[in-house]
């Protein structure tokens, strides 16, 4: 009896120590499963204005502080917007005081490199040379007074325009201008600074997601949560605020420009008047067209061919671009929409 109780008490000791020891294995387990598994990235969204524009970068990264990426990348962008711009003090604005620069960076050529080849490339279209124009309609400046001119200083502004004026050259660093006409990479620097703010990021984080959105302008970091695509919305050119979209589109990478007549105009007598201007006429664009999309790998390209597809028109806007990579999304006058073979593929998750 003695003996069999003192087996008892050890067997069910025994068996407590056991019922423990699974437990502790269990907690340790769980606690290492908490630990190791892969948190959700947490994205930081930072605004700020530049170029004219609100942007804004969201960003999330297993490894860095996103606080830090988004820094970087809005450092990258104040960095472009002091350089390009027609006026102030950066690399452009000199170049138009001056007439010519021949100690140019590759930076600077590389860009204004890439906004001739979009002018050559669009007929004309896209024109990095309307700044007199620009100013003479006060599209120049959101305080600059706005006005229909004379035909008569729409004749002398055109006359002060002219892409193919522009002498590049490569080898020497230099371009010259001819008397009169100026450099305004203002449908192209928005671009190349969200190109340029990703590689930023991407050169601290290769991994890290998220996107850029300068006014319209949208680059992509990296995809959602890092498999799913960011929702783009097109927004429709005459609803009452950004929330009304007419079209949705679905991005893994790349980027997505809009140029819109609803985004610098002023109105009279019942004509609105915009700030994209047709080179041909000095006057803004009248191709039917109110809002311009287009997809391209690289944010600065898609930039630049949105203006030039608004200008273009349905034709040959939707068909000739895609041979140069640019799907493009036109919401005509009317109402109907017009889109590239194969921009259906973006439509879809
Ligand atoms: P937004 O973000 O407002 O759509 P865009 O990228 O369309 O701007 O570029 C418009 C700006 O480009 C104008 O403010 C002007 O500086 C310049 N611009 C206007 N018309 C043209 C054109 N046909 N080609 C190139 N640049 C233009
Ligand atoms: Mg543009």
């Amino acid at each position: 009896m003695h003996q069999l109780s003192k087996r008892n008490i050890a067997s069910f000791l025994k068996g407590r120590i056991f019922f423990y020891g699974i437990l502790l294995i269990a907690a340790a387990a769980i606690l290492t499963y908490l630990f190791l598994r892969e948190k959700p990235v947490e994205y930081y969204d930072r605004t700020g204005y530049y170029l004219g524009t609100y942007v804004t970068v969201r960003v999330g990264s297993k490894t860095i502080s996103p606080v830090v990426l988004a820094d970087a990348a809005m450092k990258e962008i104040a960095r472009i917007d002091e350089k390009f711009g027609s006026r102030g003090s950066g690399t452009i604005a000199r170049l138009n005081a001056t007439g010519q620069a021949d100690d140019l960076d590759q930076e600077t050529v590389f860009l204004v490199k890439s906004a001739l080849e979009v002018a050559e490339n669009t007929g004309g279209a896209f024109d990095p040379t309307l700044f007199t124009l620009t100013a003479l309609w006060g599209f120049d400046d959101a305080d600059s007074e706005k006005r229909v001119p004379l035909d008569s200083e729409i004749a002398s502004a055109l006359a002060k325009t002219g892409y193919r004026r522009v002498e590049l050259d490569e080898n020497e660093m230099a371009v010259r201008l001819p008397e009169g006409l100026t450099l305004d990479l203002g449908g192209i620097a928005k671009g190349y600074a969200v190109d340029l703010a990703i590689a930023r990021i991407k050169s601290l984080d290769p991994q890290a997601t998220g996107f850029i959105d300068a006014g319209g302008d949208i680059g992509v970091i990296g995809p959602k949560y890092g498999d799913r695509p960011w929702i783009v919305g097109i927004r429709d050119p005459r609803g009452k605020s950004v929330q009304d979209v007419i079209e949705y589109i679905y991005l893994y990478d790349g980027a997505v420009a809009t140029s819109g007549d609803y985004e610098r105009f002023f109105i009279v007598d019942g004509i609105r008047y915009h700030h994209i201007l047709d080179p041909k006429t000095g006057n803004p664009s009248r191709s039917g067209v109110i809002s311009a999309t287009v997809i391209n790998k690289s944010a600065m390209l898609a930039d630049a061919y949105a203006t030039a597809a608004f200008v273009m028109g349905k034709d040959p806007g939707i068909t000739f671009l895609p041979r140069y990579g640019t799907l493009v999304f036109l919401v005509m006058e009317d109402r109907s929409t017009f889109k590239s073979p194969g921009f259906e593929v973006y439509q879809q998750k």
